[in-house]
């Protein structure tokens, strides 16, 4: 059985004033089943970690570059995020993909370097619109998956992430028919490369403007086992209803 899971992306939005909101969430989340996680800005990950300690929420980054260390200004290593008191990092966000430039081969460096700080990774796919609108949805995200996630995957180090740009920050949520069949068809490709037990083992998020109107029946559609969230991760008047979903 699959234990559900809420992440919430901060994004570059927050500072000092905003681990207001990570003591409010966490206050109401004592009695909390599922796997929630909220990954910061950089800059606050240390002191959100040190918020969050003893409570079910986790902290995670939203990057890490594939080296251990060197000379790579600006850049975090995965044994810096879990230093930090990280235990999770989102890779391959489609905004980065866009904004850095980052391959699906380069997520996958990044992903083993996650694993080899004992983080989880959160690795995430998603078509444009261009590319639903001319159907090649399955294919996209079926490449992204085979390239982006390296051998080793286990339902322990690794989450995905079906994150359809379009509805990313949009206000636009694909039918819950789609969703379905994205989330089945990435169940599927995982069952054929690694295996029935590792397949039904992990996680498959979805996310792309989820609030707390519609999380119920998403989280109710075949093979989702939660979200990844944005926006509505930064207030947790909003959150919380979304992880009451679950
Ligand atoms: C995201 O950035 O991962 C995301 C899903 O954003 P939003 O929930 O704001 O669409």
């Amino acid at each position: 059985m699959r234990q559900k899971m809420a992440a919430g992306n901060w994004k570059m939005n927050g500072t000092s004033a905003a681990l207001a909101e990570l003591e409010t969430l966490i206050q109401g989340q004592h009695a909390a089943t599922s796997e929630l996680l909220i990954c910061p800005p950089a800059t606050l990950l240390s002191r959100a970690a040190e918020l969050a300690a003893v409570s079910p929420v986790a902290i995670g980054g939203q990057d890490c570059h594939a080296a251990t260390s060197g000379a790579h200004t600006g850049d975090l290593s995965s044994d810096m995020l879990k230093d930090a008191g990280a235990t999770a990092v989102i890779l391959g966000h489609s905004e980065r993909r866009a904004d850095h430039s980052e391959t699906s081969e380069d997520v996958a460096a990044k992903t083993k370097s996650a694993w080899s700080a004992g983080l989880i990774a959160i690795v995430c796919l998603g078509e444009t619109l261009a590319e639903r609108e001319s159907g090649d949805t399955l294919s996209v995200v079926g490449n992204q998956l085979a390239a982006s996630l390296p051998d080793g995957a286990t339902g322990q180090n690794t989450v995905i992430a079906y994150e359809p740009v379009w509805a990313i920050g949009t206000g636009k949520v694909p039918s819950l028919a789609q969703i379905a069949e994205v989330h089945d068809f990435l169940r599927q490709a995982l069952t054929t490369r690694f295996g029935t037990e590792m397949a039904d083992a992990i996680r498959l998020l979805y996310g792309g403007s989820v609030k707390p109107g519609n999380a119920a029946e998403i989280f109710a559609t075949s093979n989702v086992d939660g979200a990844l969230v944005g926006g509505a991760s930064l207030k947790a008047a909003d959150f919380s209803p979304i992880i009451a979903a679950l």
